[in-house]
């Protein structure tokens, strides 16, 4: 079919929930992608944080392949090996014990909640259901998750009404959130790095501090690692950078290699307030995408290198940028850890992102005047080069 054509279709079967972009990728590899009309791009997007092995990382696939052949699915009525090997994986390489598996982000966070609910009414009483989280966060796109997130932009009245039971204080502050805890509270959730909202750290020592008092009043912490998960900030977790362990991490996007599939990790004092029957996803855990996991750990982890190189040349990308900025004075500011890394603009970067399709290179822009670069831990210096040559001639037609 016809990229026309397909596109045309696209706008007539498909719900109309997306903006798109006129692009049909059909095939990855590593860094490239190449669209239906045989155009080749480099990839500073990765799915969205998704394919942080590249695309089609041979270990991935041969995963896939073999465990396509043996079994795909069997239902959590049974004991799944591949399940069992990912689960136990994942706990030796974390502050974890235990994990539920499910096959989005949105999912793993919603998974969260009830656990945190759970565990709070059974240790502390009946009136802690409260979770504290921060205004500019994502957090998914299901009823739980949209009320979760805090921004105004996806609480449209349409769908009301909202879950209760949901406070927002702005992202690093720590003052904020010892004044919002209440009687009621039961969690703080929180991304270590909000990703979806601009891409914003917060002050170095604002996790420890916050670990701290969540500790004084005996409050979970809850990490988002749905996008900061699985090598993107240079380390296996984000959490690792502060120096603090949490009480849940939830995992999705780069957890797969490019297969969907979620987590919930928690420590065992938590995780024991889950019974049977309490939480259950008919696809979570399933065997091949859990094949799919193993093997995406385990290249995320092989030798350190992975994680060396994403800080490695995050810093690389950073001082490219950098000297964008110095060039440019409606470039605001440059920021970010290991490959998830922002460009502020004091303009709408949609067009931005348009031009570096044109110029062969796929970026994103988030909260309007983000240009936002999650690529492929695997890139090299020539792919950095790259896309800041196009994006210095992107730049300089904007010139006065
Ligand atoms: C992408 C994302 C989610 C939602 O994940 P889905 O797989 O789209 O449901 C949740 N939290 C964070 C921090 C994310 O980046």
């Amino acid at each position: 079919m016809s990229t026309d054509k397909l596109i045309e279709e696209s706008g007539k079967y498909v719900m109309n929930t997306y903006g798109r972009y006129p692009v049909v990728f059909v095939r990855g590899r590593g860094m490239k992608l190449w669209d239906s009309e045989g155009k080749e791009y480099t990839d500073f997007l990765a799915g969205i944080a998704v394919d942080n092995l590249g695309h089609c990382h041979p270990k991935v696939v041969v995963a896939i392949q073999k465990q396509a052949q043996k079994l795909m699915h069997v239902s959590n009525y049974f004991h799944i090996e591949p399940q069992i090997k990912l689960a136990k994986l994942l706990c030796q390489n974390s502050f974890a014990d235990r994990v539920f598996f499910c096959n989005s982000g949105a999912e793993a966070n919603e998974g969260a909640i009830k656990l945190a609910r759970k565990y709070a009414r059974e240790n502390h009483g009946e009136d802690r259901f409260e979770i504290i989280t921060a205004t500019n966060s994502f957090h998914g796109r299901t009823m739980a998750t949209i009320t979760a997130t805090g921004q105004d932009k996806f609480h449209p009245h349409a769908f009301s009404p909202y879950l209760g039971g949901f406070k927002y204080v702005p992202f690093g502050d720590l003052k904020a959130v010892a004044d919002a805890i209440t009687e009621n509270t039961c969690a703080v959730m929180m991304e270590p790095i909000q990703a979806e909202g601009g891409v914003n750290l917060p002050p170095d020592d604002y996790f420890r501090k916050l670990r701290d008092l969540l500790d004084e009043r005996g409050l979970l912490l809850i990490l988002d690692e749905v996008q900061t998960g699985m090598g993107r900030t240079g380390t296996l977790f984000a959490y690792e950078n502060y120096g603090i362990k949490p009480d849940i991490v939830t995992l999705a996007k780069a957890l797969g290699g490019g297969a969907a599939i979620g987590a919930v990790l928690a420590t065992e004092k938590v995780a024991e307030s889950f019974s049977p029957g309490d939480h259950a996803s008919t696809f979570g855990g399933n065997p091949l995408a859990c094949a799919a996991g193993i093997a995406a750990v385990e290249a995320v982890l092989e030798d350190g290198w992975l994680l060396s190189e994403c800080r490695r040349m995050g810093e690389y990308l950073v001082k490219g940028l950098n000297a964008l900025r110095r060039k440019y004075p409606f470039i605001k500011d440059v920021r970010g850890k290991g490959l998830l890394i922002g460009m502020e603009l004091d303009f709408d970067g949609a067009d931005v992102v348009k031009e570096a399709l044109k110029e062969g290179f796929v970026i994103n822009c988030t909260m309007q005047r983000v240009l936002r670069f999650v690529p492929p831990l695997i890139l090299t210096e020539d792919d950095v080069d790259g896309l800041i040559a196009a994006l210095d001639r992107i730049f300089e037609k904007r010139q006065p």
